[in-house]
């Protein structure tokens, strides 16, 4: 009899429940599930099209060393060995782990633990850090944690919903329908967008911002100003709830308008509509994304729009606050569990000596990191000049996804040795694998990830593991059991590793409501495997309705108060005549990061089929391109070939390129060898945006 299972889409931070069905012939067919608070039932293209993306072509089915078929006892006793040799020699920091927010909640636990508490590094860091590291860093900033302060329910309900560097109708497709619907029911609803390029997320916008690369500081310090002395200003709540208002007003008023105009782009006219609509609309909601995030100035956007919310008490409320809206389906599970290089779990901080203490003693563990490790692209430095002499990669494909892709694969073809974990031997960076670990995908792997609105919702296997291919917490367990770390890893299925991790977020009553899920800590293997959706926190039982955040005024440093942030306005404007224009990278509709698994589908690769650089009809006259042209795109790192697409759509002087395409799909286009490995000074996440490159018409010698 046909079989259906409920679980998680496994794309975007949307978090939408997927209701598999398995016919009696093992057909798998997926519809969206209308229970699950995130979608409603609704799924976008990607969701529908899962099961057309689960066969077993190119799929890495046994472990491999130096290409040769082993047995896991082997493999996982060379990964041991190799590892123990390095830290034996070199010290924990020589080695590191690079993994992936495709990794579930309970992966990214053990790999943190054997990292972090029982090799005694923090030289763990994800591709989370490529999408919302300098949101982690802007939220401890303003509220002194990591938290999210908003719900789903609240753009929707909201009577301002500002979206900037947010492509949502192709970037969170099902965010983008529910929005549009509640536009339509809503009339008075107001939505703008702020973008150097006019999205398809313009179609239900009322004002559109074509902002200037990295202008976004400016846009938000000259908010403030013009908030500053007006009517909107919440000087109760200011006074109550927070510190360093007049510090950070004072300043921002002195930027002059025609000053934020210059490093915006905008108009002054353009400006002083946005602001006034800002100032008399209470109920607003300002949703971020990559273009706010992927900058050397990502913190500080992620401040200045807090600042805003802060200044104008508008957050903590139903309808507003600020909102970043994450990439990848567990880039939140893995901020819960610590697995960034500069966090410890359950958002304990790795900087604070009790902390470390309180972790340890839990872990029962012979060691603890004692200072942040290596964020990712300092992380692919150190394997380049030598340091790190065994990396293990999880679940993520740098060599096509890393900013200078080129020196990461050079890198990697130098390292000593490279432990590649994934579900498919075909990527460009299992090429440079000693050892090769297939890993269960979407649809046999068990576990939990973690959404925007910090909604933790169940993946569920439902498909028989292929080949020997087995979960990334046990390779981890076993690696760990073979280091000689016995009886901290010998856990027999994910139940018992999240139970773990609730128990850790609670342990001690540590007196911060950021994370705890404590309650989770005695939970059976039954009730895990019918867990439903829900978010945290849940400080006081299961089942608890939804606690909203900053609700009381109350956050999380040291005196409870929210802290404004001075923020400085970096250069926008470019005067660099050998490479003049501004290339932006980013995602289109129908394929998720570097196409491993949506480019098998061909009605995905249908809706766009090659990669292409989207530019202004006024640039390709002057570089003498025509529409469908071969264009070279050169920056001073390297050179990509693809399809000119010109269109209004683009700002002048600016340039569009989506970040998919690796050379499996299209030699000659991996956009990311042309992005310099410059990064945000406090989160370390790089520019992935306002690229210095110039252009001209391909022409094949
Ligand atoms: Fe999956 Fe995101 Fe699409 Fe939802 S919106 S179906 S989570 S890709």
């Amino acid at each position: 009899m046909a079989q259906e299972v409920k679980t998680t889409c496994p794309y975007c931070g949307v978090g939408c429940g997927v209701i598999a069905k398995i016919d009696d012939d093992g057909a798998v067919s997926v519809k969206g599930d209308p229970d699950h608070p995130a979608n409603l039932g609704r799924l976008c293209s990607k969701g529908s099209a899962l099961a057309e993306t689960i066969d077993l072509e190119g799929r890495l089915l046994y472990p491999q060393v130096d290409g040769i078929r082993v047995n896991w006892d082997d493999a996982l006793d060379l990964v041991a060995s190799k590892f123990s040799e390095a830290i034996a020699e070199h010290g924990p920091d020589s080695v590191a782990f690079y993994v992936s927010g495709q990794l579930l909640t309970e992966d990214y636990y053990v790999a943190n633990k054997l990292m972090k508490g029982f090799i005694g590094s923090a030289n763990i860091d994800t591709n989370s850090r490529l999408c919302m590291s300098s949101s982690v860093v802007g939220h401890r900033r303003a509220f002194g944690s990591d938290t999210v302060p908003g719900l789903y329910e609240d753009i929707f309900e909201a009577d301002l919903v500002i979206l900037t560097g947010s492509n949502l109708a192709w970037c969170h497709p099902v965010i983008y329908q529910r929005l549009a619907a509640a536009k339509l029911e809503r009339l008075h609803m107001r939505i703008v967008v702020i973008d150097p390029r006019r999205t398809m997320t313009c179609d239900i916008a009322d004002m559109h911002l074509a902002i200037r690369a990295d202008g976004d500081v400016a846009l938000f310090t000259g908010l403030l100003a013009h908030l500053a002395n007006g009517p909107a200003i919440d000087h109760a709540y200011v006074e109550s709830f927070t510190n360093g208002f007049d510090a950070a007003s004072q300043s921002a008023m002195g930027y002059s308008l025609p000053e934020i105009s210059k490093a915006t782009g905008l108009t002054i006219a353009e400006l002083i509509q946005f602001y006034e609509l800002y100032e008399h609309t209470e109920k607003v909601v300002t949703c971020y994304g990559q273009g706010v995030n992927q900058s050397a100035s990502g913190t500080d956007k992620v401040n200045a729009i807090i600042n805003c919310h802060l200044a104008t008490g508008r957050i903590g409320r139903p309808g507003m606050g600020p909102f970043s809206l994450t990439g990848q389906p567990n880039a939140m599970g893995g901020r819960e569990v610590g697995g960034l290089a500069n966090m410890l779990a359950a958002h304990m901080d790795i900087e604070n000596a009790d902390d470390r203490d309180r972790v340890q003693r839990f872990w029962n563990s012979p060691a603890i990191a004692t200072k942040p490790g290596l964020k990712a692209v300092d992380l692919f430095q150190a394997v380049a000049d030598g340091r790190i002499k065994a990396l293990w990669i999880m679940a993520t494909n740098p060599v096509v996804s890393m900013p200078d892709a080129s020196a990461v694969e050079a890198a990697l073809k130098a390292c000593p040795f490279v432990v590649v974990s994934d579900m498919f031997a075909t990527t460009d960076t299992a090429k440079y694998a000693h050892v090769l670990l297939p890993s269960l995908g979407w649809g046999e792997k068990d576990g939990t990830v973690t959404n925007s609105e910090r909604r933790i919702s169940r993946q569920r296997g439902y498909l028989p593991a292929p080949g020997d291919a087995t979960a990334d917490w046990w390779q981890l367990s076993q690696v760990g059991q073979r280091m000689g770390f016995s009886g901290a890893f010998d856990y027999t299925g994910t139940a018992e590793i999240f139970a773990e991790h609730a128990a850790l977020s609670g342990f001690e009553n540590r007196g911060s409501r950021d994370f705890d899920i404590g309650a989770y800590s005695d939970l059976t293997k039954p009730d895990y495997d019918g867990m439903p959706p829900f978010n945290w926190p849940q400080p006081v039982s299961i089942g608890t309705e939804t606690t909203r955040f900053f609700a009381d005024g109350k956050f999380f440093h040291a005196d409870g108060r929210a802290r404004f942030i001075d923020t400085t306005l970096p250069q926008t404007s470019r005067i660099d005549v050998a490479y003049p224009l501004t290339l932006n990278t980013g995602r289109i509709r129908d394929q998720w990061h570097t196409m491993t698994r949506t480019g098998k589908s061909a009605r995905l690769s249908s809706h766009i089929a090659e990669p292409f650089i989207e530019m202004h009809p006024r640039d390709a006259m002057e570089a003498g391109i025509d529409s469908a042209d071969l264009v070279e795109i050169e920056s001073p790192l390297g050179k990509i070939i693809v399809r000119a697409l010109v269109t209004e759509r683009q700002a002048r002087g600016n340039l569009f390129v989506p970040m998919h395409w690796n050379e499996q799909f299209a030699a000659h286009a991996r956009v990311d060898t042309l992005v310099p490995p410059v990064t945000d000074p406090y989160s370390g996440q790089p520019a992935s945006k306002n690229i210095a490159v110039k252009m001209q018409r391909f022409q094949a010698e």
